[in-house]
């Protein structure tokens, strides 16, 4: 039964008023068949689970409000139901490679060969995730798409499940969206098919479990540790099996591709914030400069121009202020090698906020790392201590060499990509804006 491990502990959590206590624990052990040890190596794994009374803990920044809608939000209920009948007719992957679409949260590797590639094992059990942990600092997005549009998410993984001939899938929602699971649940039931079933997953407040393959980890009721790659998730992911993993907005862009596919044009949801004065989320085309996109959301707070700008996340690099001309499309910010990764983008005014930008990114990961490798939990928590000796204007070269040494160990010597996520904002930084750091 261990299988039914994290539901078990998330009942028997609430039926306690918001905590396990030593009860609940050995009454989990003996349902699930498994070690008292087992279950709390598990529980204090994630924020969610209170081993001591306690109120429900919550890392949430803030819920972003959407501004400007395109063709994702503005997408018909009738046209999913559509596209799901057009879907058994037509070549949908030679649809989905020719509109270049990829992964809407980070890697952005492209949708078609990810299918394609679980479509070609040979295995009868295969299983289809929308990742809709959104937890990376300063991005809302799949939220709105989930308030808006949840048809176009769960058509797009019945299309996905079609071709890759899938019979199960789940949906990994962010812990502290579960205000929108009876909502998605309702529309699962809308969108019904015998040959497949989506089980919605509540996440339990680890931003780790971002990552898909601690996500599926998580899935599998195990501490949500990522995986070491390969094998990748498309040949062995859930249970062991063939798995597409996509994220929110990836699947809600599938039926769009299905009924218009002469005239889809890309669009994404950018979220923008920092100092702006209308910080929220923008369905815009893909390819809008950041000028454009600034102007959308009202200027900066002081109207001056931004000193800095993080895109892509907060994971992502950080670019000078002049930069205001660049597209964002996936072309255009390949080309000076940034990722529009999860499409925040954050707006800095000055070099002291700059500076607790990267102070606050780095506590975050700090307090976010799973702890099983080195470089990873001790080497974040030093780079943290020797930028606070930057904000407090007290350091020198060999800091500085020393911050250089550390982001090259904890890159070349983690697990998995959550580590170099967390070191690029300050590399970025060092190497961009030279007067930071006093070169
Ligand atoms: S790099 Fe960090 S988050 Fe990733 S496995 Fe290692 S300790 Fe965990």
């Amino acid at each position: 039964m261990l299988v039914e491990l994290i539901p078990t502990l998330m009942e028997k959590q609430k039926q306690n008023g918001g905590y396990l206590g030593e009860k609940e624990i050995l009454d989990t052990a003996c349902d699930c068949n498994l070690s008292v040890s087992k279950v709390i190596g598990i529980a204090s794994f994630y924020e969610f689970f209170n081993l001591k009374k306690a109120g429900m803990q919550t890392h949430i920044e803030r819920i972003y409000e959407k501004k400007t809608k395109g063709n994702i939000l503005d997408f018909k209920r009738e046209d999913a139901k559509k596209a799901n009948e057009i879907a058994k007719e037509i070549d949908v992957l030679t649809l989905i490679e020719k509109s270049g679409l990829c992964g809407r949260s980070g890697s952005g590797f492209p949708t078609a060969k990810k299918w394609e590639i679980v479509r070609n094992e040979n295995e009868m059990e295969k299983y289809v995730v929308c990742n809709a942990d959104e937890g990376e600092p300063g991005t809302g997005k799949d939220r709105i798409i989930l308030e808006e549009v949840p048809y176009s998410v769960i058509c797009g993984m019945h299309i996905c499940a079609q071709i890759i001939g899938a019979k199960k899938g789940f949906i990994y929602l962010r812990g502290e969206y579960e205000d929108l699971k009876e909502k998605i649940e309702k529309t699962i039931e809308e969108f019904k098919s015998d040959g497949f079933e989506i089980i919605i997953r509540l996440g339990q407040g680890a931003y780790i479990c971002g990552e898909e393959t601690a996500l599926i980890e998580s899935l599998e009721n195990k501490r949500g540790e990522p995986r070491l790659k390969p094998p990748f998730p498309g040949n062995k992911g859930y249970l062991g099996k063939p798995t597409v993993i996509n994220n929110v907005e990836t699947f809600a862009n599938v039926p769009l591709i299905v009924t218009e596919h002469k005239s889809y044009e890309k669009t994404r949801l950018f979220t923008v914030c920092g100092d702006v004065m209308e910080p929220g989320v923008y369905e815009e085309k893909s390819g809008i400069s950041l000028e454009q996109l600034l102007i959308r959301a009202g200027g900066m707070e002081n109207h001056s121009k931004p000193y800095a700008i993080q895109i892509g996340g907060g994971s992502g690099n950080i670019v000078s202020g002049k930069f205001l001309d660049l597209k964002l499309s996936e072309e255009e910010t390949k080309k000076i090698n940034i990722r529009i990764g999860t499409g925040s983008v954050y707006f800095i005014s000055d070099k002291e906020k700059l500076i607790k930008t990267i102070l606050e990114r780095l506590s975050f990961y700090v307090k976010e790392s799973c702890g099983t490798c080195v470089p990873c939990r001790s080497g974040l928590s030093q780079l943290r201590m020797l930028v606070m000796k930057i904000e407090e204007k007290d350091f020198d070269n060999d800091d500085i060499n020393k911050i250089t040494e550390l982001i090259g160990y904890i890159e070349d010597n983690s697990r998995c990509p959550m580590a170099r996520a967390a070191v690029a904002p300050l590399k970025s930084v060092i190497k961009n804006f030279p007067e930071v750091v006093g070169l």
